[in-house]
């Protein structure tokens, strides 16, 4: 017997979903996530994963994986503040903040949940968080939960930020005020102004929090967005994800000793939340060994990146102002973007579509990420592709 209640709320909303054509269809990969992908029995180009340097089968990283579950087990047994906290997983963040210039490290079992915790260990309903209006939900969950007031930017505005700034820190309304922003958006592939932010934050005493989940391992030869631009000093939380370029999963903030310190007495997801698997933990040390020892995998990410773009852009097809290998291809309608994505799949070729309200309505694009594991004749097969697709829907 279950809940008459909860099954008529099922029941409706997922048949309104399912009739307006918003319910998510999962594909279910058969096998790893790399330039290939099979769903199906059919084997696709894979044009949608965010492994971008290739780690996330890399045998390297397998090997590490492999030796650290021998030697730490499976699982970490505990949360990090009971008895969860192996060697291994102090080890990731020695290097992690190596890798990020700063003093101390504290990682997280996923981006998400660092998002959640860091943010809410932090700021309080007495405080008040400027907010990039485009930035992850991860960031929009972690402020929420966090009671402070939260309050909007428009998309890399800085003119807004200054505004918006000048007016939280003169009310005396809040003891502390925040900026967050993403330091790449993964959408269009636009990079976060930080000079510009570390100036406005320094002329209104903002705390600054850059979260770099699309920027670790693609901007700064690998270190991310505020190596970039030689920030290191000037950002409070670097934070990152340990899913996307480093290949694994997890999260992190990377800054000064105090704030890492702090993060462990209080990020929730820390204390209460069972640590990394130490394979985990092993292959993202790996990945992060492997980056910091030579850029040949994020050098390759970016030649394929530009490779992709200006196939695409000589084709014809609106390419946006992308400045990092993130490649969407801009359709507008909604519908046209959804089939558009379809018949790629159809001719082998596998990148998502991209429509509100993820993305402004009219905006609708299927959004390409290459990656390092990419051959140039994987990319040429997708260009033909896309040329075949965009003469057959008109939008070439
Ligand atoms: N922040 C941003 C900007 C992201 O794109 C993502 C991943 N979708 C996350 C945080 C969450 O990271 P994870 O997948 O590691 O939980």
């Amino acid at each position: 017997m279950t809940s008459h209640k909860l099954n008529t709320f099922l029941e409706k909303n997922l048949t309104e979903l399912k009739e307006n054509g918003l319910y998510n269809e999962i594909d279910t990969l058969e096998g790893p996530n790399g330039s290939e992908i099979t769903i199906n029995g059919k084997t696709l180009i894979n044009m949608s994963s965010n492994n971008y340097l290739g780690f996330a089968n890399d045998s390297r990283l397998k090997e590490k994986a492999n030796a650290a579950t021998d030697k730490f087990g499976v699982g970490a047994g505990a949360v990090r503040t009971i008895n969860g906290t192996q060697s291994i997983h102090e080890e990731l963040e020695a290097k992690i903040a190596d890798f990020k210039q700063t003093e101390a490290s504290v990682a997280f079992q996923s981006g998400f949940n660092c998002n959640m915790g860091a943010i809410s260990a932090v700021m309080n309903k007495k405080d008040a968080i400027l907010s990039d209006e485009l930035n992850h939900a991860s960031i929009i969950d972690g402020c929420r939960l966090s009671g402070a007031k939260v309050i909007r930017v428009n998309h890399q505005d800085m003119d807004d930020l200054r505004a918006k700034a000048k007016e939280a820190t003169e009310s005396g309304q809040y003891e502390k005020v925040m900026y967050i922003t993403d330091g790449v958006f993964s959408m269009d592939g636009d990079v976060a102004n930080l000079p510009e932010i570390v100036k406005i934050a320094e002329e209104f005493d903002l705390i600054t929090y850059v979260d770099d989940a699309h920027g670790s391992g693609v901007m700064g030869k690998g270190a991310g967005t505020v190596k970039h631009f030689g920030l290191q000093d000037k950002i409070d939380f670097q934070m990152g994800t340990l899913s996307k370029a480093v290949g694994v999963v997890g999260g992190y903030v990377a800054g000064t000793q105090n704030l890492i310190d702090w993060l462990k007495v209080r990020a929730r997801p820390f204390l209460f939340s069972t640590s990394l698997t130490p394979g985990a933990a092993a292959a993202c040390i790996e990945a992060i060994d492997i980056m910091s020892a030579s850029t040949e995998e994020h050098d390759r990410l970016w030649e394929n990146g530009r490779y992709l773009k200006e196939g695409l852009n000589k084709l014809g097809f609106n390419i946006g102002n992308s400045e990092t290998p993130i490649t969407p291809c801009i359709i507008g309608d909604e519908k046209l973007t959804q089939k558009f994505s379809k018949r790629l799949t159809e001719e082998g070729v596998y990148a998502k579509s991209i429509v509100f309200p993820t993305v402004p309505r009219g905006t609708g694009r299927v959004r390409n990420m290459p990656s390092a594991a990419h051959t140039k004749e994987q990319l040429d097969q997708v260009l033909a592709t896309y040329k075949k697709v965009g003469l057959e829907l008109n939008v070439i």
